[in-house]
């Protein structure tokens, strides 16, 4: 008898035992339905992860080095960015903030003087140099830069040895990804989950600007939008709900009592985070989860939120906090505190592959944000299925720009819009 076998048989004699009872048959039969239901599943990265095999595009010991930076404003509001070698192996990085774009072209720009003449696959060490020699550390516009040269670096890495990025970060960890649509009516529900979904993000209803101190109007109608949605997604489906950071404390203790009764998957920046105490205490005040995260840059960022239990789901956006190598870290981080990493994306097909890539290398990812799955923009575009996106097999990012598609989307001038109120004209958040 096998060891596997010795050990099924004795587990369901120890379960007889416990369980010898006439009463205690049926008990007895469901926990060996599902005793054998967990000894059938299979191995997911037997077979299917290795059927796509490519080639190294460079040997052990030859040499490579950066050439040059190019950064490519893509519509509607992205910037792309191509790391270009001497090997010929070309790395994509999306590194922008939006709205921003320019700016941190800039800074990609500076940043190429550094980079150029070394090899690009000694990763961490060029983060490090980056980061460290800015001697102003930090902030959205130099760690956005960073992000898109890391997803370049490790997209070069990945290609030059011929493996996807999660091989080399010690995956996978999965199969496919699971993702989540934008859907702010019943309707965009439904058809999103015609198109496979099965996890959607809506923001708070609202007819006007969010006051300090709401109304009870204000609060009903955004609970029964909420409540609409989850009629729609049903009981089996998950919603997060975005208060964008533009609801003040007060009102946000308000609305997550009367978002409870239906159970969103998570509450989204429910204030702007550079207080995070202020986080700290409405996390306190719900058994939801709290999520955030796409405005926090680095592990030292992340760092005070899981030390204050302010939130229990991080957001890290993979073109914000610091690239594949830094989101990593976060989410050991994070796994510490048993939190987990849902990182934000409302930008382009780059970027969710790098977060695909990511969530193939750690244990406690929770579900991607995505808006676009790269038709027009990337050779072979993402597809969702069950609400999951298979993880791709290609080396490095695996993903490959469809350049003649692309050549119409090149340029923008997107910037963030100017809110006030309607009332007395002052400045709100949008
Ligand atoms: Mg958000």
């Amino acid at each position: 008898m096998s060891t596997t076998k010795a050990y099924s048989r004795s587990r369901r004699m120890f379960l007889a035992s416990l369980l010898g009872t006439a009463g205690g048959t049926a008990g007895l039969c469901a926990l060996l339905a599902d005793d054998k239901d967990k000894a059938t599943r299979k191995d997911p990265y037997v077979g299917k992860r290795r059927k796509r095999r490519f080639q190294p595009m460079l040997g052990a010991g030859e040499k490579i080095r950066i050439t040059k930076l190019e950064t490519l404003k893509v519509q509607p509001r992205w910037l792309f960015l191509k790391v270009h070698t001497d090997a010929g192996i070309v790395g994509l990085g999306e590194p922008v903030v939006e709205g921003r774009a320019s700016t941190v072209a800039a800074a990609v720009k500076q940043l190429e003087t550094y980079l150029v003449g070394k090899d690009p696959r000694s990763v961490v060490h060029h983060w490090q140099a980056m980061y460290r020699h800015a001697f102003y550390r930090g902030g959205p516009v130099l760690t956005s830069a960073i992000s898109g040269i890391d997803m370049a670096l490790w997209d070069i890495k990945g290609k030059a040895l011929g493996v996807p990025v999660y091989e080399l970060l010690g995956g996978p960890t999965r199969s496919r990804v699971r993702v989540y649509a934008h859907a702010s009516t019943p309707e965009a529900i439904r058809a999103r989950s015609e198109e496979g979904f099965t996890a959607f993000k809506t923001g708070v209803f609202k007819h006007r600007p969010a006051r300090i101190v709401e109304t009870p109007g204000f609060v009903k109608r955004a609970a029964k939008r909420f409540e609409e949605l989850r009629e729609a997604a049903g009981d089996e489906r998950d919603i997060g709900i975005d208060f964008h950071g533009a609801i003040s404390p007060q009102t946000a203790k308000l609305l997550i009592k009367a978002l409870e009764p239906y159970q969103p998957m998570f509450i989204e920046e429910p204030v702007q985070c550079q207080n995070v105490d202020v986080m700290a205490d409405i996390a306190r005040g719900t058994h939801l989860p709290i999520a955030t995260g796409e405005r926090i840059f680095t592990k030292w960022g992340f760092r005070e939120l899981l030390e204050k239990g302010a939130a229990s789901i991080l957001q890290p956006d993979m073109c914000h906090a610091g690239g594949i190598t830094e989101v990593r870290l976060i989410a050991g981080m994070a796994e510490s505190y048993y939190a987990a990493i849902a990182p934000h994306n409302p930008l382009g097909p780059i970027s969710l592959a790098a977060g695909i890539q990511l969530a193939g290398a750690i244990p406690n990812f929770l579900c991607q944000e995505q808006v676009h799955l790269g038709d027009g923009y990337i050779k072979q575009p993402f597809k969702v299925r069950d609400g999951y996106i298979d993880l791709p097999g290609g080396p490095g990012l695996g993903v490959e720009l469809d350049e003649d598609a692309l050549k119409e989307k090149i340029g923008h001038d997107w910037r963030n819009p100017q809110s006030y109120d309607a009332d007395d004209g002052s400045v709100v958040d949008w």
